[in-house]
């Protein structure tokens, strides 16, 4: 059900109207604004690059390949689910390719910054938007499948945003999330991309199982390339100064192919069953016990 953030009491209406205590959320962009004062200035995420990304995405071989594990992770693992949110969409990448390989799911999706969501309308113009903090979502056992991919390293209180998603599942629900791996990989890249961390391994699971989840699955991805990621990580000599943090996914055609090649060879063993220990990020999936 939804539920009213002041009051905690359920909201009936269609337009988020709390018939208890009368509060209403926010309207931005027509959009349903659950944390205005967030929508445009919050520290998780650095907005300017939304228009870059948007037109970035659907070519990278990173963003494909993380879509095409996930879509994977979807079907093998939640093949009955219905309602489906992810939190914190920005552009709306991975909504769309989870909208157009699953037609069967009802889809929400959120984002804290409102700059997103025109994005993520535009491509998944079916989808409910919702601009929300992470920390506080006006949902209790309402979705079959909740997503986070590369979110929770933005987000200081990542055990209050894995308490939220557990009690917005219902029981038996399924939680899907990506997180960028290995503390020996921090750079300058992650303090650039405003991450409060990268997750060790033991870490994000003991996180997920401490919020009251099951763990399903869990493995290591870009996995074959970590090599050339610890090489363009340390290597790269990176000006303090108007740092770019999509620099290093702007690659040639070439590259993009060759990298786009070995992330489906790396797929197609965790398809088999392969779990790698090892990898520039982690998938995790997880389930609300009963
Ligand atoms: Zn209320």
């Amino acid at each position: 059900m939804r539920v009213c953030l002041r009051c905690a009491a359920e909201i009936r209406a269609e337009n988020w109207h709390c018939e208890a205590c009368g509060h209403a959320p926010a309207l931005i962009d027509g959009f349903p604004a659950f944390a205005p004062q967030l929508a445009v200035d919050n520290d998780g995420y650095d907005d300017r690059y939304f228009e870059e990304l948007f037109q970035l995405e659907s070519g990278n071989y990173w963003f494909r390949a993380r879509n095409a594990l996930l879509l994977w992770a979807l079907q093998r693992y939640f093949p009955a689910a219905r309602d489906y949110l992810e939190i914190g969409c920005g552009t709306g990448y991975v909504l769309a390719g989870v909208a157009a390989g699953r037609l069967d799911l009802r889809l929400h999706a959120s984002e804290i910054s409102s700059r997103g969501l025109p994005f993520a309308a535009s491509r998944v113009p079916q989808a409910t938007l919702l601009q929300m903090d992470a920390r506080a979502i006006p949902f209790s056992a309402h979705f079959d499948i909740i997503g986070m991919f590369d979110v929770l390293e933005h987000i200081e209180d990542d055990r209050g945003v894995l308490a939220q998603a557990f009690r917005a599942l219902r029981p038996g629900g399924g939680l899907i999330v990506t997180v960028p791996q290995h503390r020996f990989l921090w750079s300058r890249y992650d303090e650039h991309a405003h991450h409060v961390r990268r997750y060790g391994g033991a870490e994000i699971a003991e996180k997920i199982t401490g919020a009251g989840f099951k763990i399903m699955m869990s493995t290591s991805f870009v996995s074959l390339l970590l090599p050339l990621m610890l090489l363009s990580r340390r290597a790269r000599p990176a000006p303090v100064k108007d740092y770019d943090v999509l620099a290093e996914l702007r690659v040639g055609a070439l590259t993009n192919g060759l990298l786009a090649a070995v992330l489906a060879c790396e797929r197609m063993l965790i398809r088999c069953g392969m779990r790698f220990p090892a990898g520039g990020s982690r998938l995790l999936i997880a389930q609300r016990s009963a």
